[in-house]
């Protein structure tokens, strides 16, 4: 009975860059869920790649791609519209596409903030808006937004991502206060430093890696298994009560110093 409370048999669900990394597990935690999964990214050779990956294993109809710019206003309207006309009623958002872009402040072009700060703030105002709009017909929707440990902790030489980051937290916030009452539960996960093929290299980095396993009170990296039980359960009825949090999955590292 207890399980069924997490079950996503026949929800439909849309996670934002999941032709790659985090967001290709968290579709998979989704689908081992039950749900219905729109894949979605830009470059639609490794969106059509990651389809065929999940096709092998799981029945026609469970699984379909959508490529759109989510920085593009008219690109992500026309999304959601082919989503909602012909895979069906869009039940759960994953906002979880994100760039990154390091560089001391004093260096930073204005192109390079206004890039990450569309492509990791502002795409979850236009994703989320657009997807809230049917939501908010139905009067039931899960939005989560997948922010970061940089949420609440700055770290040099990122400077645009740390405040879309931020900001992302506070949009959480904004979507509860206007659509809360209507039946929608928007909340977000930030996770913390995740093994990953992208952070290989800081793994196989001798001084970040102790450095990571001495400042995390787990001691450990996390896995993107890690991550897909909080989005589980945020995408289920299992949090039906819980509005506008933002999950913190890093360990513990930021509330320890
Ligand atoms: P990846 O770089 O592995 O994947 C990014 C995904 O986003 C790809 O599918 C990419 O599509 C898509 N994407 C990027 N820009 C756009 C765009 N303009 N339009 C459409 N799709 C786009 O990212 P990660 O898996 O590392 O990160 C995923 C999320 O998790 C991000 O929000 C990140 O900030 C967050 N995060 C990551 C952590 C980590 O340790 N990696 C830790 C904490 C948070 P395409 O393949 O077509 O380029």
């Amino acid at each position: 009975m207890g399980n069924r409370l997490f079950d996503l048999t026949g929800r439909i669900a849309l996670v934002t860059g999941s032709s790659r990394g985090i967001g290709k597990a968290l579709a998979a935690g989704l689908v081992d869920a039950g749900a219905t999964i729109v894949l979605h990214g830009a470059n639609t050779e490794r969106l059509e790649s990651a389809r065929a990956e999940f096709s092998d294993r799981l029945p026609a109809g469970r699984v379909h791609a959508a490529a759109f710019d989510i920085t593009d206003s008219k690109a992500v309207t026309d999304g959601i519209n082919w989503i909602e006309e012909n895979v069906g009623p869009l039940e759960v958002l994953v906002n979880n596409a994100g760039i990154q872009h390091r560089v001391p402040m004093l260096d930073l072009e204005v192109e390079d903030w206004d890039r990450v700060i569309r492509t990791d703030l502002t795409s979850a105002f236009l994703v989320g808006r657009e997807a809230g709009r049917h939501m908010l017909q139905r009067g039931s929707g899960k939005i989560i937004n997948i922010c970061s440990v940089q949420t609440d902790l700055a770290r040099p030489t990122i400077a645009p991502y740390v405040a879309a980051k931020g900001g992302l937290r506070n949009l959480t916030r904004a979507m509860t206060a206007e659509w809360a009452s209507q039946g929608l539960q928007i909340n977000g996960i930030a996770p913390g430093y995740i093994h990953t093929e992208m952070t290989q290299n800081l793994v196989d980095d001798d001084a970040f890696n102790s450095w990571i396993l001495g400042r995390t009170p787990a001691a450990r990296w996390g896995t993107v298994e890690d991550l897909v039980g909080p989005v589980v359960w945020l995408g289920s009825e299992a949090s039906n009560f819980v509005n506008g949090q933002v999950i913190f999955i890093d360990g513990g590292m930021s509330v320890v110093v």
